[in-house]
């Protein structure tokens, strides 16, 4: 089963907690916005993914099954 890290823009407030969190899957764009390097989150980081996931101020991130 694969995991795909996605951003929610209509809540996203693009303050970058998630990239400051997890920068080797996510930096941000020239505004500040988050951009997800790789949709699939490998297994391996799958636990540290999920805590940036709730940590986001503005839950604008998902983790979804594939
Ligand atoms: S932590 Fe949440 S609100 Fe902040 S930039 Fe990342 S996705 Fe957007």
């Amino acid at each position: 089963m694969t995991a795909t890290l996605s951003v929610d823009w209509t809540r996203c407030d693009g303050h970058g907690l998630c990239a400051a969190l997890l920068p080797d899957a996510i930096v941000r764009d020239e505004w500040g916005f988050p951009i997800v390097r790789a949709g699939a989150v490998d297994a391996s980081d799958e636990a540290d993914v999920r805590r940036v996931v709730a940590a986001c101020p503005a839950l604008a991130l998902h983790l979804e099954q594939r």
